[in-house]
């Protein structure tokens, strides 16, 4: 298949805002596809060319795109920065030199998916000596074979701006209407996208054999996609909703997923990328465990045993970093607090009930710095409340209640785990969104250029993002400088054409930062569009930039159904 094709399907997504009509140009191109190009074509269509927890990075930057565009077009590299400026897109920039191209190679070829996947893997894989050089050679060739359009989209994606706004629900509904001409299969594609959390590994197994996704394994080495919690406002509600269940305490630590297979552990955080780096002292100990094969998740967090509490996970990281992580782990122990096991010894766990898993935890937890957390059962609310007092006590957030029979919910926010934290109804609580625009400062933030973010949150059904606040305080003067260098960078000509919006920034961006922001209650608002019915959508009263979530990626943010539920338990 040719990239042509490719290219100009994204050109078509990009102009299309109904999730219906972009299924169905998605499932009919992969219809056209072999598995191994469906592969390609998944990872191209999430901007990637790997899973994030490859590690891989392009490692080229907008300096070195500009010059490679002037030596393939042979424009000056003062024309194509003052282009750059003028329309602050380098594929647009690249699209429109080659059009109006003064030189072309004399030999010049038709691009295949293949050929330009396999080219730009090249690109990222390349390191050490010499290596931005034959960076720019790579790419220079593949933009000497595009035609406009193409070297758009090659562009954008080693600069890691594609902008096409497809989410991972679109392209599982495309997969199965693929086959099928319906969603029926969406469950078994989703499972197995939940089990290894890489949609392009997925999509080749589908289309080689549709059947064999219902019967899709874990592997050790793929991270599986984190379960999540839903939340309820009090301990009668949890029991009226799932019975008597296990309560755990909520620690504020750094979630981490644990492969050990034979001497050789990988650590994968929230959002599934490679940490062994930063935890050395936990790769010691896992590695110790007596299996060949095992996963296992928790929380770890150091605790100060002079003082007798346990650091947040900003303090944690933020020692590790400044005394190194030797001499941190030395007077702050690190303890992971391992709350399930989804895999052992060539056995799949996740569709046990939990009751089965935490009895397999404990039979293996503790072991050296591997905790298990502190667990009770629980047959009355007021045994909730008690575990949740001394939870408070201890200077935690929380707690977690699970439900004894359900299965560990791989890629799911359900009912499974419901945390309760002290913040509901009292203190404050915030959500996690993504910033789509910003404001410009009036009076003493003139000087900033910067006076606020517009932040959306991420609805699934529809994969879009839906606007829920303005967020104007909560910044520090540092903070307000990093926005607006950061976020000009980023800025857009147009909304991102996966928003639903009704109000306007002075300046949309591409949705890539994520936000932690507080907010006093929800209220409805006819100017924002999260959960939009009857005119009305959701909105934050008084909402406060927390900080930045570096932790979680653009889909990963609160969802609209959350904020519904969150609003319904506010009245
Ligand atoms: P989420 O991870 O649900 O998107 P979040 O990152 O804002 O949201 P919270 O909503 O505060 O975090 O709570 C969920 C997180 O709590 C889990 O992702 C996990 O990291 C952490 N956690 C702490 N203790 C436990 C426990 N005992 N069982 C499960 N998760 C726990």
């Amino acid at each position: 298949m040719e990239f042509k094709s490719v290219a100009e399907l994204f050109n078509k997504v990009e102009r299309i805002s109904s999730r219906l009509e972009i299924t169905s140009l998605l499932a009919d191109f992969y219809k056209k596809l072999n598995p191994e190009e469906a592969r390609e074509f998944t990872y191209l269509l999430q901007g990637k060319i790997l899973p994030d927890y490859y590690g891989y990075d392009f490692g080229v930057g907008e300096k070195m795109v500009e010059a490679t565009i002037a030596f393939v077009t042979g424009y000056s590299a003062k024309d194509v920065e003052s282009l750059f400026k003028k329309l602050g897109d380098l594929g647009l920039v690249a699209e429109e030199l080659i059009k109006k191209r003064k030189q072309r190679a004399l030999l010049f070829k038709k691009l295949s998916i293949t050929e330009v996947y396999s080219t730009l893997k090249k690109i990222a894989e390349i390191s050490g000596e010499g290596s931005v050089t034959l960076k720019q050679r790579y790419l220079g060739e593949l933009l000497n074979n595009s035609s406009p359009l193409e070297a758009r989209y090659i562009v954008r994606i080693v600069l890691d701006r594609m902008r096409i706004g497809i989410g991972d629900p679109t392209i599982l509904d495309a997969l199965s209407w693929s086959k099928v001409g319906g969603k029926e299969l969406r469950p078994y594609i989703e499972r197995a996208y939940n089990l290894c959390s890489d949609l392009g590994l997925v999509a080749e197994s589908f289309l080689k054999n549709p059947e064999s996704i219902r019967e899709f394994r874990i592997e050790v080495f793929k991270p599986l996609r984190p379960a999540l919690a839903e939340r309820l406002p009090s301990a009668e509600e949890i029991i009226k909703k799932i019975g008597p269940c296990g309560v755990e305490y909520k620690y504020d630590g750094f979630r981490m997923q644990i492969h050990k297979k034979g001497r050789e552990v990988r650590i994968f955080s929230r959002r599934l990328e490679r940490m062994e780096h930063m935890f050395p002292d936990v790769v010691e100990s896992a590695r110790e465990l007596p299996f060949e094969e095992i996963i296992f998740e928790g929380e770890a967090l150091a605790f100060n045993e002079k003082e007798n509490r346990f650091y947040s996970f900003q303090e944690t990281m933020h020692r590790r970093r400044k005394y190194g992580i030797k001499e941190a782990s030395k007077t702050w122990p690190l303890y992971v607090y391992v709350f399930d096991v989804m895999f052992k010894e060539g056995e799949d766990l996740t569709l046990k009930p939990f009751k089965e898993r935490r009895k397999i935890l404990e039979g293996i937890f503790p072991f050296k710095n591997l905790k298990r957390t502190h667990f009770k059962l629980a047959n009355t609310a007021q045994d909730i409340v008690n575990m949740f007092n001394e939870a408070m006590e201890k200077n935690l957030e929380g707690i977690m209640a699970k439900d004894l029979n359900a299965p560990y919910t791989a890629g799911k926010r359900e009912f499974a785990w419901i945390k309760l934290k002290k913040s509901y109804g009292k203190e404050m609580d915030t959500i996690d969104g993504v910033v789509v625009g910003y404001y410009l400062g009036t009076g003493a933030r003139a000087r900033f250029k910067f006076g606020g973010l517009l932040v959306a949150v991420y609805n699934e059904d529809m994969d879009r993002f839906e606007t829920i606040a303005k967020v104007g305080s909560g910044f520090t003067e540092e903070e307000m400088k990093w926005f607006s260098e950061k976020l000009n960078e980023i800025k857009m000509e147009g909304p991102p054409n996966n928003l639903f919006y009704i109000m306007k920034p002075d300046f949309w961006v591409e949705p890539k930062l994520v936000v932690e922001i507080a907010y006093d209650n929800i209220t409805l608002s006819s100017q924002h569009t999260c959960g939009f019915r009857n005119g009305k959508g959701y909105a934050l009263r008084f909402p406060r930039f927390v900080r930045l979530r570096t932790d979680k990626g653009v889909y990963d943010i609160t969802t609209s159904r959350e904020i519904k539920e969150m609003y319904e338990m506010g009245k």
